[in-house]
């Protein structure tokens, strides 16, 4: 975690006044500015951890409020514990403490044991870095030790790129978001997902009359939350401006004067439009980029110098072609669009499932336009296997979309991520009772 003082601001400054809010209890509304506020909050809160009250926000500081934030606490088990009296003691539930303790007979006193607090894990009223990102997935898979969490490689700065697994089904299906860095509002659309598929089946419930625990039998489900760790981390401002990377991509950036830095940072940290990478139609892609000025790294549609040569795509289609899914969805903004095709290709019941989508969230199926029709995730996945995968256009507006479209985007995606699995074989019909 970033060093954060008085004068600082960014997505990781949200994430700390999150922290604080929970901690502290004291109302604050995170705008991502560290001023007079939100260092007299912090200073009360060193006086409280008998830490250097100093009012900087080094690691000693993070330690004390990173609890909060994955959304769990640890506890030293004593023989004569009930869960009963330790939801009590933590401000948890003994549910939950059942659910991140599956086998509670062969606790050992001495033993840490998770004790998650009462409340949600993903935050949908801040901007995402890919900190918090790491957090919330250790708070996930602490929480329901039945989610399992992988990196399924490195980005140019080092990041893993996360991937969470829930289910044990024989059918597999991937789901990703923030190939674009600034349509990272889809990362918490899929993080928000999870939690409510994995608190579904711990706690037992339904969706439209499908049994969350069914889901889990049939389905194995992969989701790859954010694709593009460190260019969010540029357009939510939690990659310092001193950086050497945040200065290698200004000076990109300045090169495309009509691009808004860092607001329309598209690409990866080096320039590369992740989702221009994918060997379907790439040197097609390459001939209309080229055509339009995008010949070199740039904020967007720079195809890279081959295709995955970036590691965060290279990283990508070297996972899909392990898992062998039925189905990919991939998630960006905007236009609450559902692209479906990929050149000719027609694949089994993907037009049809496209409509149901449509259904369950009024986006449109549509054909994808001809200058930007190639070397996509979707694309690829649909010429490799000739499967249903789709390009979800998350939302409407100028990207990045405002938060305050969260409810209104996972309201209006619930359908189509439950669709993405069950939609596979012909269960679909129950989703006529979403709400
Ligand atoms: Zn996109």
């Amino acid at each position: 975690m970033r060093t954060l003082r008085k004068g600082d601001s960014g997505a990781d400054v949200e994430l700390l006044q999150t922290g604080l809010r929970r901690a502290t209890g004291v109302p604050q509304v995170p705008d991502g500015q560290f001023g007079s506020n939100t260092k007299e909050t912090i200073l009360r809160w060193q006086q409280a951890q008998a830490l250097a009250v100093d009012g900087i926000v080094g690691p000693r500081t993070w330690e004390t409020l990173l609890p909060f934030l994955r959304g769990y606490t640890l506890h030293e088990y004593q023989s004569d514990d009930t869960f009963l009296a330790l939801a009590v003691q933590y401000d948890s539930t003994p549910g939950a403490i059942a659910a991140a303790n599956p086998e509670p007979n062969q606790l050992r006193p001495g033993e840490q044991i998770v004790i998650p607090y009462n409340r949600l894990v993903v935050p949908t009223d801040i901007r995402w870095c890919s900190s918090l990102l790491e957090l919330v997935l250790d708070g996930i898979a602490k929480r329901f030790p039945f989610v399992e969490i992988s990196s399924i490689g490195r980005s140019v700065l080092g990041h893993p790129i996360w991937q969470a697994s829930i289910g044990t089904g024989p059918v597999r299906v991937g789901y990703n978001a923030a190939h674009h860095a600034n349509e990272w509002i889809t990362t918490p659309v899929l993080m928000k997902f999870l939690e409510q598929y994995a608190s579904g089946v711990a706690h037992g419930g339904n969706v439209g009359g499908v049994e969350y625990e069914r889901l889990f039998r049939h389905y194995t489900l992969d989701i790859v939350p954010m694709v593009n760790p460190d260019a969010v981390d540029l357009v939510t401002g939690a990659l310092g401006k001193e950086t050497a990377a945040y200065r290698m991509c200004k000076e990109i950036a300045d090169g495309f004067p009509d691009i808004p830095f860092p607001e329309g940072w598209k690409a990866n940290i080096e320039g590369v439009d992740l989702n221009l990478q994918y060997p379907a139609g790439w040197e097609k892609a390459r001939q209309l980029k080229y055509a339009r000025g995008f010949n070199r790294p740039a904020p967007r549609d720079y195809v890279g110098p081959a295709p995955l040569s970036a590691p965060e795509s290279a990283a990508m289609h070297q996972r899909a072609l392990q898992a062998d899914y039925q189905l990919i969805l991939a998630y960006h903004t905007q236009g609450k669009l559902i692209y479906w095709k990929y050149n000719d290709y027609n694949p089994a019941g993907s037009a049809e499932l496209a409509r149901r989508m449509q259904s369950v969230s009024s986006y449109l199926p549509a054909e994808t336009p001809d200058y930007s029709s190639s070397a996509g995730y979707k694309d690829w996945f649909i010429q490799q296997y000739n499967r249903p995968g789709y390009t979800i256009e998350a939302g409407q507006g100028k990207n990045p979309l405002p938060l305050k479209q969260f409810d209104q985007i996972y309201n209006d995606n619930f359908g189509i991520l439950l669709l993405g699995m069950i939609g596979l074989d012909g269960e679909a019909d129950s989703l006529g009772a979403l709400p």
